[in-house]
């Protein structure tokens, strides 16, 4: 059985980064590792990620939703992250340079969700059409749903940088309801940032869904899922 916010719904749009697929954790170990002399395990980054998306959220919130031009910077969401876990300015730079080279061979964000597959045929299944949206700096986003192989299932990917403007402005999700066909009641909206995606997809019409692993979000006025198989039924 579908999750609530999908009933009677056409299209179920996703976020990409820490939604259908996540960093190449060890990688991003490594280079902190390996620079910083400072040793992180996936649990501890993907938890300083997540704290650094809602504290962004937070601010976006505080200054009306303008992005920053921090958000512009290559690898932005990590040289915050890496510098919420303590390392100073020289070795954040260090480190986001490591990851860059790292990131020109192969993807930072490669890792997919394993229960992406089964959700996208589900969804397909019921009828659904499944697009994503997402903010990139390099416009690769194909290049990390490739790495990942789940290019093939989408009816629709909007890449930020490809076209334009970028989460939270209600002009990207326009274009992908424009491109899908359908109305914004009809289409719900699943990610990981409460700012840039339940919020913002909420204020268009669409029907939000907050990804929220780590229960970050009591506070949230959209519905919760704690694994994206709660789209299609089954529980986190
Ligand atoms: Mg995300």
């Amino acid at each position: 059985m579908l999750h609530p916010s999908l009933s009677g719904a056409r299209a179920c749009v996703f976020d990409a980064g820490g939604t259908l697929v996540h960093p190449d954790w060890p990688r991003l170990a490594g280079f902190a590792a390996d620079e910083a002399g400072r040793e992180f395990d996936a649990g501890e980054l993907e938890r300083a990620l997540k704290e650094t998306l809602k504290a962004v959220g937070a601010e976006m919130q505080r200054e009306g939703y303008v992005t920053p031009l921090e958000h512009r910077r290559p690898h932005w969401v990590f040289r915050r992250m890496y510098g919420s876990l303590g390392l100073d300015e020289g070795a954040c730079g260090r480190v986001i340079e490591r990851a860059a080279a790292a990131h020109a061979e192969r993807h930072l964000w490669c890792g997919l969700d394993p229960e992406v597959p089964r959700v996208l045929d589900e969804l397909k299944r019921a009828g659904l059409l499944v697009a994503v949206i997402s903010n990139t700096e390099d416009g690769r986003l194909t290049d990390s749903l490739g790495a990942a192989r789940i290019t093939e299932s989408f009816d629709l990917l909007i890449d930020s940088h490809l076209v334009g403007c970028r989460k939270p402005d209600a002009k990207i999700f326009h274009l992908a309801l424009e491109r899908l066909g359908v109305e914004a009641h009809e289409a719900a909206y699943v990610g990981d940032s409460y700012a840039h995606d339940a919020l913002a997809a909420r204020a268009v019409g669409m029907r939000p869904v907050l990804l929220d692993p780590l229960d970050l979000h009591p506070e949230s006025v959209c519905p919760r899922i704690h694994s994206l198989a709660e789209l299609v039924g089954g529980s986190a």
